[in-house]
C-alpha cells in the first residue's frame, strides 16, 4: 500500500494522485509529507512545493500592488 501526497483541499474523490498514479482502494492519501511513501510523490515534492511557494509569492505581490494603489489613491484624495 502506498501513501500519496494529496492535500485535502484539492478534493476527496480524486482518481489520480498528483504523481500521476491511478488511485485505488489500496492507496492512501495524506497532506502530511512525513507519511508519504510513494517514491514518485516524494520525487516531485520539491516541484510541488516550489510551485506552491511561487503561487503564494505571486498572490502576495499582487496584494502589495493593490495596497500601493489604494494608498496612492487615498493620498490623492486627501491632497
Ligand atoms: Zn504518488
Amino acid at each position: 500500500m502506498r501513501t500519496h501526497f494529496y492535500p485535502t483541499s484539492a478534493g476527496e474523490d480524486a482518481e489520480r494522485g498528483p504523481c500521476g498514479t491511478w488511485l485505488g482502494e489500496a492507496s492512501n492519501l495524506t497532506g502530511d509529507w512525513d507519511r508519504v511513501d510513494c517514491r514518485r510523490c516524494i520525487r516531485s515534492k520539491a516541484k510541488m512545493l516550489g510551485a506552491h511557494v511561487a503561487e503564494e509569492r505571486a498572490i502576495v505581490e499582487q496584494m502589495g500592488d493593490m495596497a500601493d494603489f489604494m494608498k496612492s489613491a487615498v493620498g490623492e484624495r486627501h491632497d
